[in-house]
């Protein structure tokens, strides 16, 4: 069977400190280190040793993990494994990339958000540009507030050409609503900025979620996705392939981009194909005319 695996482990620290994250610039015991570390050990030899399957993983950490050598070797690991296609990571692309070769590049996705409050622009970029040389298929990003369309354009002007970069729609309702100037603003540098600034319709609706899509934390529980906590299994019991099966989704809407891009009747798999879990389209995407 094919399956895509969403993993988060305990993880939830950081080395940035954002304003609006839980997990800024939190730190944990080096037991809680050493337990998110093995819980990841024996997530690995599942992988491994699923190889009747074909196997898509993307780290969705609560934190940054790539500043942690296991979680990197752990991306160098499975994407030399046969039978796994694709594992793709969620990232603020602070760490040091000497690991990166020592993967192989054609299957490793980098999902890179830009925080300028915690880096210099030009050092992003960078890192950027370090991964376009080492053949790896990333896509960058931001958080869509007002105050950072400035910047954002300023990113998309230093970004390579071919690099997608993607605006996260802020809907938490805690900040003012857009205006049709913002969402025309941020359209301009990301197509695609309508499709995420929609909680998407998804009640009863058809999702990969719990199918060939899902999501597993530390202890090997399996949800069908990071939004609906109830659990339908354990990877690590014998049985839990039984527990694969199409769910019409039990939530109202959809709005994060992990989740709403496995809902079928958007056909979002056409335009990100391979790049689904890195968030990187593979459809070219026309960008709208520049505002006069
Ligand atoms: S980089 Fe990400 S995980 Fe870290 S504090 Fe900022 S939003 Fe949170
Ligand atoms: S539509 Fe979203 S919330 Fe519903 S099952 Fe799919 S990923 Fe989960």
């Amino acid at each position: 069977m094919k399956l895509t695996v969403l993993y988060r482990g305990p993880l939830s620290s950081c080395n940035y400190g954002c304003e609006y994250c839980p997990f800024g610039k939190w730190k944990h015991t080096e037991e809680e280190l050493a337990k998110d570390r093995a819980d990841l050990e024996r997530f690995l030899a599942w992988a491994e040793s699923r190889t009747q399957d074909t196997l898509a993983v993307f780290f969705t950490p609560w934190g940054e993990a790539l500043i942690w050598p296991w979680y990197q070797e752990a991306l160098a690991r499975l994407t030399h494994l046969p039978h796994v296609e694709r594992v793709a990571v969620q990232t603020n692309l602070s760490c040091k990339l000497d690991w990166v070769p020592r993967c192989r590049p054609e299957k490793l996705g980098i999902w890179a958000t830009y925080h300028p409050e915690w880096v210099k622009r030009r050092r992003f970029v960078a890192q950027c540009e370090k991964l376009s040389a080492l053949g790896v298929r990333y896509s960058a990003g931001m958080v869509g507030f007002r105050r950072f369309a400035a910047e954002a354009e300023a990113l998309r002007g230093e970004l390579p050409a071919d690099t997608y970069l993607w605006i996260n729609a802020v809907k938490d309702g805690k900040e003012a609503p857009y205006t049709p100037e913002d969402v025309a603003r941020f359209t301009q540098v990301d197509p695609l900025f309508p499709v995420n600034n929609t909680r998407h319709p998804s009640l009863g609706r058809a999702c990969r979620g719990g199918e060939s899509v899902i999501s597993v934390d530390g202890e090997g529980t399996a949800r069908r996705c990071h939004f609906i906590p109830e659990p339908i299994g354990n990877i690590y019991a014998p049985d839990f392939d039984a527990a694969l099966k199409p769910r019409p989704c039990s939530k109202q809407t959809c709005g994060c981009h992990i989740g709403y891009v496995h809902l079928e009747y958007l056909e979002l798999d056409r335009v990100f194909g391979s790049g689904i879990l890195e968030r990187v389209p593979t459809l070219p995407l026309g960008r709208p005319p520049a505002a006069p």
